[in-house]
Formats: C-alpha cells, structure tokens, sequence
C-alpha cells in the first residue's frame, strides 16, 4: 500500500546526509499554483518557476459549482505535462467540503463534491487527491471520525473506477476540525473498506500548529516516528512545507515563508535531505508574495539551497 514511486528504504537513517548522486533537478519540488485561464496554465507556471511537481484546484475551490472537463481540457493538461518537467501532479479538494457534517443536506453535498473531484482528478491523470478530513462542528471527534470513514466508502462505492489515492491531511485541529492527530487519521483508514485508495498528506505547518515538534533531529525522528507507527510512514504521500505564523501547538492554521516562522529554516533542511522523501512530492503552500516580491521563487530556492549533494 505504498505510496507510487515512494522511495521504501525504511530502514535508511532519516538524517542521512550522505545522498546517492542525484541533482535537485530529480527533487520533487513545486507550489500550489492557479488554474485561471485553464487548468494546463498551472503546469506552465510552475514548469517557469524549475518545478517538477504541483497542487491545483480542478475547480473554483470556494464554491459548490462543478466542473466539467472537455476533451479539450485534458488534451492541452496532457500536452503541458508533456512539454514541462512536471512528474508529479497533486489536486486538493474545495474548502467546502465537509464530509464530518452534521447537518444532512452539507455531507450529501461534500459527498458529490468528492465523488466529482475524484472523476475529475482521474480523468486527468492526476494520482493523488488530498483533502482535509472534515470538522465534527460539535458532534464529538469520535462520530465525526465516524462519519467521515462511512462518506470515503460511500465515495468509493459510487466511483469504482476513479484511479487518483484520497489523501487525508493532517490538520491543525482549528475548531472542531479533525485529523490533528495521526492516530485519528489512522482510525479514519481503518474505517474504510478500501484502504489501498487512502494514503496521507504531511503538512509541517499543521502537524506543528497541532503540537509535533520538528525543529531539533530529535524532535523531527520523534515526530516521524510517530507518523510510522500511526499508519506507516510508506503511505506518506506528498508533504506541504509551510513555515507556521503561530507557536507550536496553537492549533492555528497560518501558513508563513519558509524559515520566517516558528518553525524556522531546520525542519525543511531535514525534509529535503531525508531519503526517505526523496521521492515524495513536496509543496509549497505558503503566500504568493510579500508586497511587490514574488515570494514563490524565493520559498522555492530557499528550499533548493537546503540541499546537501
Ligand atoms: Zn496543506
């Protein structure tokens, strides 16, 4: 049930600084970019910043409104792939979606929210869809987590033949929001029939916001091993590196530029140099500029710079 393409050498010291000879270039690196203009736009941008990796919305992400893809959107996304570098595509699903609602007409919607997101994804061959787990909005985590594992396995019966992997985020825990812990991400997949469809998304800002620290070796193998033992670090499929703008453990939800935050620069040099991530997509969700800088380029070399050869 390893992720595709996972680097699996588990038993490989996580800080290992010695790397097989590889350049960045073969890094799986990248941002979350915009689809305005079409969704093979993104691939371009990100291709004019030296990516080989994204995250996009297929689709207006704060609104319920679907997206129907022409042949016409998937020939130019299939000619942009094969004109850039891009080797590893992401799709996050809309904000809306809440799939540990309680409120009857919200989940029916975040459950046809998911089904078409994961058609939409498939159809674009994109391999991993990452969501957020959802909010339980006072129900209590344990029918929330409840909820959420009965919606995925509904999804899955209603799209059998959807190809992209769900992957449950890790979250900050703001409000009622769940997946602040691996463990409840763990009994999420647990929950579901069809496990080899779930994988999971690791993002520093969320994990740190929720309580992991990550800023000393010892801290980040801490909290690595902590993610191995809630659910196997092999289906850790993509992270997003974001600094965090709060303190550990606030459970506030507030993405910074790399090294500017509270996490500061040590926790992504240890990401960027573990093998064991060497072949996990890594991205970038952090603001797009600051004032009149272009901050992507700046995160994104900030993180190459990282790099030890
Ligand atoms: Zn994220």
């Amino acid at each position: 049930m390893n992720c595709e393409g996972t680097f699996f050498a588990k038993n490989a010291s996580m800080l290992q600084t010695k790397r097989d000879n590889h350049n960045d270039q073969m890094i799986l690196i990248g941002a979350h970019f915009s689809i305005a203009g079409g969704l093979h736009k993104a691939l371009f941008t990100a291709h004019g910043y030296g990516c080989t990796s994204l995250q996009i919305f297929t689709k207006n992400a704060n609104t319920w409104n679907e997206r129907t893809l022409t042949d016409q959107d998937i020939e130019l996304f299939n000619a942009a792939r094969e004109q850039t570098d891009i080797r590893s595509i992401c799709s996050h699903t809309a904000y809306l979606i809440n799939l540990a609602s309680p409120e009857p007409h919200k989940y029916e919607q975040s459950i046809k929210a998911l089904e078409q997101e994961l058609l939409r994804s498939s159809r674009l061959t994109i391999p991993y869809v990452i969501m957020h787990p959802g909010a339980h909005m006072g129900m209590g985590e344990d029918n929330g987590l409840r909820r959420i594992a009965e919606g995925i396995n509904r999804v899955f019966d209603r799209v059998p033949g959807a190809t992209s992997r769900l992957l449950l985020e890790t979250t900050a825990g703001q409000g009622s929001n769940l997946g602040y812990t691996f463990e409840q991400l763990a009994a999420i997949s647990d929950m579901v029939k069809a496990k080899e469809k779930i994988g999971f998304c690791f993002d520093t800002c969320h994990v740190f916001a929720a309580g992991y620290d990550l800023r000393t070796t010892t801290d980040y193998q801490k909290t690595m091993k902590a993610v191995d033992r809630a659910f196997g670090l092999e289906r850790l499929c993509v992270i997003h590196l974001n600094d965090a703008k709060k303190e550990l453990g606030s459970r506030v939800d507030r993405h910074e530029h790399i090294g500017e935050g509270a996490i500061g620069i040590d926790a992504f040099r240890f990401i960027m140099n573990d093998p064991y991530f060497k072949a996990v997509p890594k991205i970038l969700e952090t603001p797009k500029a600051k004032g009149a800088v272009d901050y992507n380029h700046i995160n994104l070399e900030r993180l190459r710079a990282l790099v030890i050869d």
